[in-house]
């Protein structure tokens, strides 16, 4: 291993716990973030961390983006995720040349114990019996001392390479962490704004935002566990709506978002209207006092994704047909029509 590849594999090692530990999760930003922590790069990035670590503060996604932006994005633009991607694929790398060495000091074993059968060739070509036995006895010293060091590399490396597998394993469930919403299961915000970056105005867009209506009542009336209750079951009202086309995302609270790919204003519109009406049907029972919860209701706004929007301008359009839905009574979808 190289000793550049050697020191940034340290550095890994210690990002991913630090992560884990402070409940943070691995995105880019965060990742970078750790990372120059761990490896000590910036006193001043430490120093602060430490501090907000210590005061017991969240450290928000906010807060993060500008730790980063103040201590690591300065004269280069650091690309956050490529480093990521990079780490990555060290670990890939590790992990293989980790065990092609393995395989190496195996064949070594294996060449040794042939040596030392091939040992009788000797006598034949009329060696003493003293001298032979002194060639065994050293051979036999020196093969054991390697041997010994061989198998204890090799016990090294099984070792480093559960731990390879241990963090990439962490990483990965991080990530998870990072792109699913832990209540409901339904990918999160994030998710939906890394799908805003890849989605094309000419394959025909759409958003619909859900509200759930009165949700802080039904909090207040049958406490913090049932409205919990709720936002699962329409969360999966929602998901199971949602075919190949369409993908459910929590928004935030009681908030949920339907991107639509391939379909038209009115066929959304549609789509939100079905989804509407499974809601105002759903019942969920309180385990507690085996009550059940009857008329949950929803608003919805509905926009369609234009050439030339930028992808703020089709939250804030679906977002103002929300409102409408809620200025008007709501439990009803906007706009009416296409
Ligand atoms: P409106 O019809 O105008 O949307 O009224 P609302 O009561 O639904 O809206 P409001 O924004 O006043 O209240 C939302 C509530 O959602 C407040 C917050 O406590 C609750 N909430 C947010 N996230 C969660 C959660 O994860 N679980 C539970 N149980 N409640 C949550
Ligand atoms: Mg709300
Ligand atoms: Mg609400």
């Amino acid at each position: 291993m190289s000793d550049e590849l050697e020191r940034s594999f340290q550095v890994l090692k210690q990002t991913i716990p630090l992560l884990i530990k402070h409940h943070i999760s691995a995105i880019p930003t965060n990742y970078a973030l750790w990372y120059t922590y761990a490896s000590n790069q910036s006193e001043q990035l430490n120093q602060q961390l430490d501090r907000l670590v210590a005061d017991d503060q969240p450290i928000s996604p906010a807060r993060a983006k500008e730790l980063y932006r103040l201590h690591l994005a300065d004269d280069q633009e650091v690309d956050a995720w490529q480093l990521r991607q990079s780490l990555e694929a060290m670990l890939v790398d590790l992990s293989q040349s980790l065990k092609d060495t393995r395989d190496d000091t195996q064949s070594f074993k294996q060449a040794i114990d042939s040596r030392l059968s091939d040992l009788d060739k000797v006598e034949r070509e009329g060696w003493s019996v003293e001298e032979v036995m002194e060639l065994v006895r050293s051979l036999v010293r020196e093969t054991q001392h390697i041997r010994t060091s061989t198998l204890d590399f090799s016990a090294a490396l099984v070792t480093a390479e559960k731990e390879i597998a241990e963090l990439r394993a962490q990483l990965k469930a991080s990530q998870q962490d990072a792109l699913y919403d832990a209540l409901t299961g339904l990918h999160n915000r994030r998710y939906l704004e890394d799908e805003f970056r890849v989605m094309q105005a000419d394959k025909g867009t759409c958003l619909i935002m859900v509200d759930i209506d009165h949700f802080k009542s039904i909090n207040d009336e049958y406490g913090h566990q049932m409205g919990d209750r709720v936002l699962k079951s329409v969360a999966k009202k929602l998901q199971d709506s949602c075919r190949d086309n369409a993908m459910a995302f929590r928004f935030g609270g009681e908030e949920f978002a339907v991107l639509m790919q391939g379909s038209q204003l009115g066929q959304a519109i549609h789509k939100a209207d079905v989804m509407r009406r499974t809601i105002e049907k759903m019942t969920v029972s309180d385990r507690r006092t085996g009550k059940i919860l009857k008329g949950i209701t929803a608003s919805f706004g509905v926009a369609e994704f234009k050439n030339g929007m930028r992808q703020s301008d089709l939250l804030e359009q679906a977002d103002k047909q929300l409102y409408q839905a809620k200025t008007l009574g709501r439990n009803r979808v906007m706009p009416i029509k296409a």
